[in-house]
C-alpha cells in the first residue's frame, strides 16, 4: 500500500469564514483525502483573541497568536483574518516558503494584488482567490480557466449583496434608502458602518479583479470609477420601475474603443455605479443579497453565475475549493495555475464609456419647455429614447412644478456631461435631480 501524504493546512482567522473552513477540514477530512490524494491536516488556527467565542466547536490546542511560525511550517496557508496587515506580510512569508496560499481578501488583492501575484509566479506558487469575488460562486475559475479560450467583451456583477438588498427593498416596498439601509442592518445584511458596501469600495476591489482576469492585464482599485448608492432616492426606483427598469449596484469591465487616449485602440472601461437595467434582463432577477456574474464572450455567448455572495458557510465552499486544488497540485507536481497578463490593454477613464442616461429634472411648468430641452440635448449630439412629465401642485401656494424623466440613447460620458451643465444653466430648470446610466438595452 502507498503511503497517503500528509498536507499542513495552516488557518489565518477564525470568523464567520474561517471557523465553517475550520468545521468543514475536520469533518470533512475523508472526502477531502480522497479528492486531494492528501491527508489535509488543520496544523492551526491564527487568531487575535484564543479566548472569543467561536461559531463552531474546535480543539483549543489548535489555536494560537502566533501566525508568523504556524505560516512557516505549513504546506497549504489559507489567509482569512481579512485587512492588509499583518495578511499581506503573512501571504509572502507564505509564499516565499512554498506553500500554496488560499485567501478570500478581496481588499488586499485589489490594493496589492499584482505584487502578490507577481511574488507567487516567480516563487511558482499557487495564490488562490475564489472566495474574494461573489462568495460561493465559483467565477474566478470560470474567467480564468474555462474562458480563457474565449474572448471576453464584458462582465457586470452585481458583487455587493448589501447594496443589492437595499436596492431590492426600495423597489420593492418604495422605501427611502435610509429606511432600507436601516433594515438591512437591523437584519444584519449591512454593518454597523456600511460605508465599503454603499459607497461601492466593496465592489470596486471586486471589479478590478475581475476585469484583470477577463481582460488579462493588472487593474487596481485606482483604474475603477467608483459610485455608490447613497444618492438613490425612491423617486428614482418609482420612475426607473414605472418606465420597466430596476436599480443595481453593477460593477462593469467592458472593452470599449479608446476615444481619449492619443491614437484610439481598445481600452477597458472597469467601473461601479448605480445602474437601470431593463426588468428582462437575467441580472434584474437577483433579490435580496444574493449576487451575480453575467459575462459576455464573443464566442460562447451570454453567460450567468448566480448564487450567495457571503456569509461564512457559502463562502467556506469557495475557499474548500480552492484548497483542493492547490493541495492537488502539490501532490501531483507541476507548475502553478495563474491568470495570464499578457493583454496590455489600458484602462480607460469614465469619460471614454458611453451608455443611455437616465436624467431627472425638476422644471417650471410653462409652455415650450419640453422643446427648449429637446433642443439642447440634440445641440449635444445626446438623442432622447424616452422622455416622460408629472405635474405636481405645491398644497399650500397651490404653484405648479413638473418632473421631468429623460431616458437617452446610447451617449458618450463627455457629451452627456456638457449636456447636462446647459440644461442647469437654463431659467426654467429648478434643478437636476438625478443621473444614472443605463445598460442591457
Ligand atoms: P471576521 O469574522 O472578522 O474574522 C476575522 C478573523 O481573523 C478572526 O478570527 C480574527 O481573530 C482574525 N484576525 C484578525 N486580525 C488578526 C490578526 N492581526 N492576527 C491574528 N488573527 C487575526 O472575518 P470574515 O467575515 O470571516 O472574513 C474573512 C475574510 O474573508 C475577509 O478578507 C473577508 O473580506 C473575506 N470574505 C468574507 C465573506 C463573508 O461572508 N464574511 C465573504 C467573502 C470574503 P479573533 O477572532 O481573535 O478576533
Amino acid at each position: 500500500m502507498t503511503e497517503v501524504r500528509t498536507l499542513k493546512v495552516a488557518l489565518l482567522g477564525c470568523g464567520n469564514v474561517g471557523a465553517q473552513v475550520a468545521r468543514i477540514l475536520i469533518d470533512d477530512a475523508e472526502a477531502l483525502a480522497a479528492r486531494t490524494g492528501a491527508q489535509l491536516l488543520l496544523s492551526g488556527i491564527a487568531v487575535r483573541n484564543i479566548d472569543s467565542p467561536r461559531d463552531v466547536e474546535l480543539p483549543r490546542e489548535l489555536f494560537t497568536t502566533d501566525a508568523e511560525t504556524l505560516v512557516k511550517d505549513a504546506d497549504l496557508v489559507i489567509e482569512l483574518m481579512g485587512g492588509i496587515e499583518p495578511a499581506r506580510s503573512l501571504i509572502v512569508t507564505a509564499i516565499q516558503n512554498g506553500a500554496g496560499v488560499v485567501t478570500g481578501n478581496k481588499a488586499l488583492l485589489a490594493q496589492d494584488g499584482p505584487r502578490l501575484y507577481e511574488e507567487a509566479d516567480k516563487a511558482g506558487v499557487q495564490l488562490s482567490y475564489e472566495a474574494a469575488v461573489a462568495g460561493a460562486i465559483p467565477i474566478i475559475r470560470p474567467i480564468r480557466d474555462s474562458l480563457s479560450g474565449d474572448r471576453i467583451t464584458r462582465v457586470l456583477g452585481i458583487v455587493n449583496g448589501t447594496t443589492n438588498y437595499i436596492l431590492d427593498q426600495m423597489d420593492s416596498t418604495g422605501a427611502q434608502f435610509a429606511d432600507a439601509l436601516a433594515e438591512a442592518q437591523r437584519l444584519g445584511y449591512a454593518e454597523a458602518d456600511p460605508t465599503a458596501d454603499i459607497e461601492g469600495h466593496d465592489a470596486a476591489a471586486k471589479a478590478a479583479i475581475l476585469a484583470s482576469l477577463a481582460f488579462h492585464t493588472r487593474f487596481a482599485l485606482e483604474n475603477v470609477y467608483c459610485e455608490g448608492i447613497t444618492k438613490v432616492s425612491a423617486a428614482d426606483i418609482a420612475a426607473a420601475k414605472d418606465a420597466g427598469f430596476v436599480i443595481k449596484l453593477l460593477a462593469i469591465a467592458e472593452k470599449v474603443q479608446n476615444s481619449v487616449h492619443g491614437n484610439g485602440g481598445e481600452g477597458i472601461s472597469v467601473r461601479v455605479h448605480p445602474t437601470l437595467l431593463p426588468r428582462e434582463h437575467p441580472l434584474a432577477a437577483v433579490r435580496g443579497a444574493f449576487n451575480a456574474v453575467f459575462v459576455e464572450a464573443e464566442n460562447a455567448g451570454e453567460l450567468m453565475f448566480y448564487g450567495q455572495g457571503a456569509g461564512g458557510t457559502p463562502t467556506a465552499s469557495a475557499v474548500l475549493g480552492d484548497l483542493v486544488s492547490a493541495a492537488r497540485r502539490l501532490v501531483l507536481g507541476g507548475p502553478a495555475r495563474t491568470e495570464t497578463t499578457t493583454g496590455h490593454v489600458p484602462a480607460l477613464p469614465i469619460a471614454a464609456s458611453s451608455t443611455s442616461y437616465y436624467i431627472g429634472l425638476d422644471v417650471a411648468d410653462q409652455p415650450g419647455v419640453l422643446a427648449k430641452i429637446a433642443h439642447i440635448f440634440a445641440e449635444h449630439g445626446v438623442s432622447i429614447e424616452i422622455m416622460r412629465q408629472t405635474i405636481h401642485r405645491d398644497a399650500e401656494s397651490q404653484a405648479e412644478s413638473a418632473e421631468l424623466r429623460i431616458i437617452t440613447h446610447r451617449a458618450s460620458e463627455a457629451a452627456l456631461a456638457a449636456t447636462v451643465e446647459a440644461v442647469k444653466g437654463l431659467e426654467i430648470i429648478n434643478s437636476v435631480t438625478s443621473v444614472l446610466r443605463v445598460e442591457g438595452v
